[in-house]
């Protein structure tokens, strides 16, 4: 009963509502392609087929199931819970991001899409979603932001070699955001071939729900394995909040669990005023962006914040509408940690653990580094390592950390 009743919750409804949150806040332009894409991936979903294949992928080309690691020499060092590692890391493309890319690139050739477009702000879901046009034989162009292509020059080069179109956006702030214009301005024009593949759960109605279906894999792997390496639920989950994939990923398949408590970490950045962080829920409020209605960094005039990050994953100025109903309901506390904290993460889970970490799921190693100690032997943490630290190098080797 209280299952069904959570997950009723936790399902939008036909409005694509989560609550007050989410919903469809689009152009007229852009009502006929929203709709068309959600009666498209309903189809698919309860299609064996599509299925069947997305998880041969899943499988076979990126790298899935992830393993769950115990990590005992983190886990001894700082000599309180049990600390346990969903390595997303360890993917095809270094990151939980392939999982969704994979998933709508499916669909749009389902729905006879010969383009993708897609918006990135590291140059991670760029990569992502350049490594499934390649794959899928689409063709595909990638909005970024002139500042963000300057910080990620390997990404842009990746994205390049493996074929896509890197188009540069030299408005506003010349980053994340101003590429999601850039993206919603291109799909409106070329709706006739391209799918708009977007990279959080973020965006109208259905790309919450419909990104959030496609990284459930993450929380319905780590139930068996946690059970079958423990012998229970975990006490916490823990992971980074961006846009909010990774983490509603793990959270979902267990929100009817009540004694399974979940902790999502925003990027505290390297202060508390506006355009200092990323804590929409420390320091936003309601309002609409790209799409939905959710907690927003903004102005007291209701504009649009400039954030700030150590890790672009975590540097938007709006989070996923489920994760605002969640925190609306108190089902999930959501907290911060600061650029530093989460370089220190780094530092250390490279020196227990030998796993150099990025700097997104560093955010959430920070706050199991100050909680965990105080914790019993007996309690178990499960941590979502969204990704690998590769793409990070330059960052840790500027920032004075070694
Ligand atoms: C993009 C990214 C994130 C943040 O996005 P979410 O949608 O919040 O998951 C987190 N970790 C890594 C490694 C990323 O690349």
């Amino acid at each position: 009963m209280t299952q069904s009743l959570n997950h009723a919750m936790a399902w939008p409804d036909a409005r694509g509502r989560y609550g007050e949150f989410g919903g469809r806040f689009v152009p007229e332009t852009l009502m006929h392609p929203v709709e068309e894409l959600e009666r498209a991936w309903e189809a698919a979903r309860a299609d064996e087929q599509f299925q069947a294949e997305f998880h041969r992928l899943l499988k076979d080309y990126a790298g899935r199931p992830t393993p769950l690691y115990h990590a005992r020499r983190l886990t001894e060092h700082l000599g309180g819970a049990q600390i346990y590692l969903k390595r997303e890391d360890l993917l095809h493309t270094g990151a939980h991001k392939i999982n969704n890319a994979i998933g709508q690139g499916l669909l749009a050739k389902r729905m006879g899409k010969t383009r993708l477009i897609a918006e990135t702000g590291a140059g991670q879901h760029g990569v992502a979603t350049a490594t499934v046009a390649a794959l899928l034989g689409l063709r595909s162009v990638v909005y970024m932001g002139e500042e963000d292509m300057a910080r990620q020059a390997s990404n842009v080069f990746r994205m390049r070699l493996l074929g896509t179109e890197v188009v540069g956006v030299g408005s506003g702030s010349k980053t994340l955001k101003d590429a999601i214009n850039e993206a919603m301005r291109d799909w409106v024009a070329n709706v006739s071939d391209t799918h708009y593949l977007l990279g959080s759960v973020l965006g109208p109605h259905p790309y919450p729900v419909m990104v959030r279906e496609f990284h459930r894999v993450i929380g319905r792997e780590t139930r068996a394995e946690i059970l079958a390496q423990a012998g229970r639920l975990p006490d916490y989950l823990v992971a980074c909040v961006g846009g909010g994939s990774n983490s509603i990923g793990l959270f979902y398949d267990f929100l009817a669990d009540p004694g399974v408590k979940m902790l999502g970490v925003e990027a505290g950045g390297r202060g508390a005023n506006l355009g200092e962080h990323a804590a929409r829920f420390a320091g936003g409020r309601p309002g609409v962006l790209h799409g939905t209605y959710t907690y927003v960094l903004q102005t007291g005039d209701g504009l649009i914040s400039t954030t700030h990050s150590i890790s672009a994953g975590l540097d938007y100025p709006a989070v996923g509408p489920e994760h605002a109903s969640l925190y609306a309901s108190g089902r999930v506390e959501y907290t911060r940690a600061s650029d530093q904290a989460a370089l220190e993460a780094a530092r250390t889970l490279a020196r227990t653990e030998g796993i150099i970490p990025a700097l997104e799921p560093a955010h959430a190693l920070a706050e199991v580094i100050q909680r965990a100690p105080k914790m019993s032997k007996d309690t178990i943490i499960v941590v979502n390592l969204s990704g690998r630290g590769d793409k990070d190098m330059g960052i840790f080797q500027s920032s004075g950390i070694v």
